[in-house]
């Protein structure tokens, strides 16, 4: 059974048409499905559609009074029979603008995804790629206009070239108007004589397109960068499309990224470790020697301060860290084994403490600014 339809409008048994038409206003901008998130909105908004339908109409409501909604539906009242969408009631009452709905005009063209893989070291300071896909463009033989060359074209006799049909009906919320695009022109409101040879009449055709994508320093792997436009064509007098490329990022095995800054190692064997040594690195533009002192523990870490990545759009670079791995000598001969030996019995108790700080620390040997 409906609810009474005084209760759902919120308005007593003698409210006027002014009261009743303010209370259907402010509950349908309440409800209507845009602003209003909750699950039940849609049925709350028809339930105060078919109310106000009612009791906005002298006769309907004069029979609703006497023999409630029993009386309107044996009285042949079907609730909502007159309506289409939410959309368009609210059209009606409200008149256009407001809420966003759509007219039926020539839809846009669709968006185009490719992906490009740039290298690590690209990232540092942004690269250029050609890249080619497929996309539909206004034909080039016709010039998107659907006609052979040369031949007429006429104004579209089902819309009569407006590009969209409209239904009007009547209802208690005013004139419902309700516009699709054409079927016959598709919304373009002309239709050529002679279709062109090469598109079929469409204006559009499949291509293969070549662009120049700058990929900007910085960027990271799974990122999309939208080039608004270069989509697939629209249909006739509408936008094309987007072209959106997602960066991949190659893997290089010399370094792991940790946002701004990258982390190399570098290997060493434990005497050298013990004695200090000189290493060489490799970093995304070439190589740096490290200085490594005597003693200095596995995991060390080095920083070469501006060999990392910028940020997006910044210029400033983090850091390149090399963590130090010191690598204990194997499978001795019989030599190696008896200095091992005679080095392990003369260690005490000083030689054995994993020092930190100061002096330690291995220097880079160039100087970083
Ligand atoms: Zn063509
Ligand atoms: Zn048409």
């Amino acid at each position: 059974m409906p609810r009474d339809y005084y209760e759902v409008l919120g308005v007593s048994r003698d409210a006027g048409e002014t009261e009743i038409k303010k209370a259907f206003r402010r509950l349908a901008r309440e409800l209507h499905p845009d602003v209003n998130q909750e699950s039940d909105a849609e049925d709350r908004f028809k339930e105060a559609a078919e109310a106000y339908e009612v009791l906005s109409d002298a006769e309907r409501r004069r029979t609703y009074d006497a023999y409630g909604h029993e009386g309107l539906r044996s009285g042949g009242f079907d609730p909502g029979a007159g309506f289409g969408s939410i959309d368009d009631i609210f059209q009606a009452f409200f008149g256009g603008g407001g809420f966003g709905f759509g007219g039926g005009r020539a839809a846009a063209g669709g968006d185009v995804a490719i992906e490009v893989e740039v290298e690590l070291a690209e990232v540092a300071t942004g690269a250029r790629r050609e890249v080619t896909y497929d996309v539909v463009a206004p034909c080039e033989h016709c010039r998107g206009n659907g006609a052979e060359p040369g031949t007429p074209i006429s104004t579209c006799e089902r819309c009569g070239g407006s590009g969209e049909l409209r239904a009007v009906t009547r209802t208690p919320f005013g004139q419902m108007v309700r516009s699709t695009a054409c079927d016959v022109c598709g919304g373009a409101g002309k239709v050529p004589e002679t279709p062109c040879e090469s598109c079929g009449g469409s204006g559009r055709t499949r291509q293969s397109r070549t662009s120049a994508i700058e990929i900007p320093a910085g960027i990271e792997a799974g990122q999309r960068m939208r080039i608004a436009g270069a989509g697939h064509a629209g249909e006739a007098g509408a936008a094309a499309g987007d072209l959106y490329v997602e960066v991949a990022v190659a893997e290089d095995e010399r370094f792991e990224r940790e946002g701004m800054d990258l982390i190399g190692t570098a290997s060493i064997p434990a005497t050298e470790a013990m004695l200090g040594t000189t290493v060489t690195v490799p970093t995304l533009e070439g190589e740096e020697e490290i200085e490594v002192a005597p003693g200095t523990q596995p995991g060390h870490q080095y920083v070469l301060k501006g060999l990392g990545l910028p940020r997006l759009s910044g210029r400033r670079r983090g850091n390149l860290r090399v963590i130090l791995e010191v690598i204990v000598p194997t499978n001795l001969g019989d030599e190696q084994r008896e200095l091992a030996e005679r080095l392990d019995e003369t260690l005490g108790a000083e030689n054995l403490e994993p020092r930190q700080g100061g002096g330690l620390f291995g220097r880079v040997r160039r100087a970083f600014g």
